[in-house]
């Protein structure tokens, strides 16, 4: 059965067929560079509207200028998405609604394996100790069942070996099915050709349960600079690495806030991962410093947690196959409020360090005209 003739005559009469106008708000949108901490924010949850998610709403709305505050709700949800939609371009919204129908064509003809895997059953899925972690919320019972080997990262013991193993032989019907119906398939990123989105073929809404409920209260206390509290989407892959797979992975930054990468099992050696320290767009080439550098070794079901601008890559797995699931979380407030950002970042350790250094500089200054006024007042 081959499903890509028909799948890109549509995609044609789709594009044909979509409506280029695009308005623009006024000039005159703005939002507050600091949130009002006083004001509670309405709950949009019930709007089933497509573009951005419900949460989005009620974190941006603290944003508003004072007078929007007190108007009503759909003035205020107007008006938001009014901003939010002069940033989402015409291209971006066509993207996405054929992404979404890309995803309806396979959803609609793959059968699971494993029905359960699409639910987010917490004791299934995750250890006890984690969850109960998560369910005590707070620093110290994450720290409990956590190690930091070095600032930012975190690494603990995640998946139940079952959830592995079933969630492995999903892929795998899921690889067999993409080659017997030849349908051709998005692969996860620019940088593996080997893997699936987890995401298209009918795992979004379990893995969105698994951010709202586990990544994102840790991230809240551990990566709040980034938008660790507000993460609202997610995409989640599986990569496969090994002889007749991916062998490694290129040093890069991950398209996320925070990331989640729990290794899923199978045999290998090597395949470390190495954590090379945090930047921004602007230093992300500059020196590792010796403190920054680690090297992780993957145990199945343990998970690694970082922020998704932490650098990082994976070393050759030299022999056997791994398989590692990712969840790349993103904040859609972080990403909106870094537009006006104009300081540098409070989060990129080599920012931090040109801030430092501009201290020094002009604390040595101060002395050195303090030390000439008192020499030239005593001679
Ligand atoms: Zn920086």
């Amino acid at each position: 059965m081959a499903l890509e003739a028909s799948i890109d005559r549509r995609n044609h009469a789709q594009s044909a067929t979509t409506n280029g106008a695009v308005v623009l708000p006024p000039a005159s949108y703005r939002l507050r560079l600091n949130p009002s901490s006083e004001h509670k924010p309405d709950s949009y949850d019930d709007l089933h509207q497509l573009e951005f998610t419900p949460l989005l709403f009620s974190s941006l709305e603290r944003y508003l200028p004072p007078t929007m505050l007190s108007m009503s709700r759909d003035v205020k949800f107007q008006y938001m998405r009014d901003i939010l939609m002069k940033y989402s371009r015409d291209g971006e919204r066509t993207r996405v609604q054929r992404h979404k129908e890309y995803r309806q064509r396979i959803i609609s003809n793959y059968q699971p394996l494993h029905r359960e895997l699409f639910t987010m059953h917490a004791p299934s899925v995750l250890v006890p100790a984690f969850v109960k972690a998560v369910r005590d919320n707070t620093e110290a019972s994450f720290r409990s069942i956590m190690a930091e080997p070095i600032p930012g990262i975190y690494t603990f013991e995640m998946l139940q070996p079952r959830f592995c193993e079933m969630l492995l032989s999903e892929v795998e019907n899921f690889e067999r099915w993409v080659h017997d119906t030849r349908f051709r398939i998005m692969r996860p990123n620019t940088m593996n050709k080997f893997g699936a989105v987890l995401d298209d073929f009918g795992l979004e809404a379990m893995l969105d349960k698994l951010m709202n409920d586990f990544i994102r209260p840790i991230s809240k206390v551990f990566f709040p600079e980034v938008g660790g509290s507000t993460l609202d989407s997610h995409h989640g892959f599986v990569v496969e690495y090994g002889m007749d797979r991916d062998v490694e992975l290129g040093f890069h930054v991950d398209d996320s806030e925070v990331t989640l990468n729990v290794c899923l099992g199978r045999e290998f050696s090597g395949g470390e991962l190495f954590f090379r320290g945090v930047r921004c767009d602007k230093h992300v080439n500059t020196e590792t410093q010796s403190e920054e550098i680690l090297d992780y070794s993957h145990v199945p079901g343990y998970a690694v947690l970082h922020r998704g601008r932490h650098r990082h890559g994976a070393r050759a797995t030299t022999s056997g196959s791994r398989v590692n699931l990712l969840v790349w979380c993103r904040s859609s407030v972080f990403r909106e409020l870094k537009k006006y950002q104009k300081e540098c970042s409070s989060w990129c350790a080599e920012c931090q360090r040109e801030k430092k250094e501009r201290q020094c500089i002009s604390i040595a200054a101060t002395k050195q005209e303090l030390l000439k006024r008192i020499g030239n007042t005593s001679s």
